[in-house]
C-alpha cells in the first residue's frame, strides 16, 4: 500500500486530496500544527482514516519526526498561509511558513530519503498569484513571474526552490501553479465563500447585505475536487515537472455574484452588496487566464465543473449550513 503525508491536511485542498488518496488505497497522513488545533475534529470527521502527525512548516524538527513516523512515498505540501489579504499585513510570517516551509519540507524530505532522493516524491502548491503583474495572457509554465503581493513572493520562493532541488539533487519534485480553485470548503475569508454564504444567508432571511472589495477583479475559477486529481496524476509521472493547472476562463466577482443571486431567484442584487475600500488590495493582480494545455497533453487532465455549476454546488452546500444552523 502506497503512504503519502499532506501538510495543510485542515484545509480545503488537504481533506480533498485526503479523500482522492484514501479512495486509491494509500495510508494516508496528515500534518496538524499548535497544540489544540480546532480544525482537528473536521479532519477526524471527514476522514477518520488519516493518521494525523504534530507539526509545523516552521520547525524542521518536527517535520522530520513526521517524515520518520509517516514513511511516506509521496509527500503533498499544501500547508501555507494562503489568505492574500493577511500576507500584507503579516508579510513575515507569510515569508516563514508560505516560503521557508517548502524549504523546511525539500530538506525534510531530502534528508530522509538518504541516497536515493528521488525515492520520495514531492509536490509543491504553487500558484497563479506568482504572475501577479501579468506579463502575458493566457499564462503558461514559461509565463515571468512577477508577484505583487507578500504572499505570491513567498510562493515564488517556494516554487524556485522546488525546481532548484530536482536539479541539484535529483528528486522528484513537482510544482503545480494552480489557478483560484474553490468549493463549499473554502474558508469563509475568501471571496468566494463570503459571497455563497451571504446568498444563502440573504434567501433565508437572517441577512440583508454584504461587502466586499473590488467587484471587478477577475480570475481563473475551477473546483477544488478537480485540481487534486492533477496533484495525485502530476506524482504519478516518471519525470517530475511543473504544470499549469486552470480552467482557461475568466469570470468577474460581478458574474460571480450574478450566477449566485440568479440561483436563489434574485435577479437585481445591487441593493444586498455594498464596496469597502477595507476589503480593496494595495496591488491588485491583473488578468489571471491559465493555459494548462501540458497538463491536458501530459495528464490527460481537464476539468470537470463549470463555473456556473460551481457557483451553484456553494450555494446549495451554504443554503443547507444555514438551515442547520452552522
Ligand atoms: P487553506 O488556507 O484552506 O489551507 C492552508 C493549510 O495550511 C491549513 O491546513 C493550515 O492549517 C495549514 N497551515 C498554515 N500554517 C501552517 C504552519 N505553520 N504549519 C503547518 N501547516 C500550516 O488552503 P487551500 O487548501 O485552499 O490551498 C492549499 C495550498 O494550495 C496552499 O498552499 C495554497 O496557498 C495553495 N493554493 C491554493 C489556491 C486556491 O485557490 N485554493 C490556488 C493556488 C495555490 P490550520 O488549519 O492549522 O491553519
Amino acid at each position: 500500500m502506497p503512504s503519502a503525508l499532506i501538510t495543510g491536511i485542515t484545509g480545503q485542498d488537504g481533506l480533498y486530496l485526503a479523500e482522492l488518496l484514501l479512495e486509491k488505497g494509500y495510508d494516508v497522513h496528515g500534518l496538524i500544527r499548535g497544540q489544540n488545533n480546532p480544525r482537528r475534529a473536521l479532519v477526524e470527521d471527514l476522514v477518520p482514516d488519516v493518521t494525523l502527525h504534530n507539526g509545523d512548516l516552521t520547525d524542521l524538527s518536527s517535520l522530520m519526526r513526521a517524515m520518520r513516523d509517516s514513511q511516506p512515498d509521496e509527500v503533498y505540501n499544501l500547508g501555507a498561509i494562503s489568505f492574500v489579504a493577511y500576507s500584507w499585513e503579516n508579510a513575515f510570517v507569510t515569508s516563514d511558513v508560505t516560503g521557508m516551509g517548502v524549504l523546511n519540507m525539500l530538506e525534510s524530505v531530502r534528508l530522509h530519503a538518504g541516497d536515493d532522493p528521488s525515492s520520495i516524491r514531492f509536490y509543491q502548491a504553487s500558484s497563479s498569484e506568482m504572475f501577479g503583474k501579468v506579463q502575458e495572457v493566457p499564462q503558461s509554465e514559461s509565463t515571468l513571474l512577477w508577484p505583487r503581493s507578500p504572499y505570491g513572493v513567498s510562493k515564488v520562493y517556494g516554487h524556485y526552490m522546488t525546481i532548484n532541488y530536482r536539479e541539484s539533487y535529483g528528486m522528484h519534485a513537482s510544482s503545480g501553479i494552480l489557478f483560484n480553485h474553490e468549493s463549499p470548503r473554502r474558508g469563509p475569508e475568501f471571496v468566494t465563500r463570503k459571497i455563497s454564504q451571504a446568498v444563502a444567508r440573504i434567501h433565508l432571511g437572517q441577512q440583508d447585505s454584504m461587502a466586499l472589495g473590488n467587484l471587478d477583479a477577475r480570475r481563473d475559477w475551477g473546483y477544488a475536487g478537480d485540481y487534486v486529481e492533477a496533484m495525485w496524476r502530476m506524482l504519478q509521472q516518471d519525470e517530475a515537472d511543473d504544470y499549469v493547472i486552470s480552467t482557461g476562463e475568466t469570470w468577474s466577482i460581478r458574474d460571480f455574484l450574478d450566477l449566485a443571486f440568479a440561483h436563489v431567484g434574485v435577479d437585481d442584487w445591487a441593493k444586498h452588496v455594498t464596496q469597502d475600500p477595507r476589503f480593496m488590495r494595495p496591488a491588485e493582480v491583473e488578468l489571471l487566464i491559465g493555459d494548462a494545455s501540458k497538463a491536458k497533453d501530459k495528464l490527460g487532465w481537464t476539468p470537470t465543473v463549470s463555473f456556473a455549476e460551481l457557483v451553484a454546488m456553494m450555494v446549495d452546500a451554504d443554503i443547507a449550513a444555514a438551515k442547520a444552523g452552522w
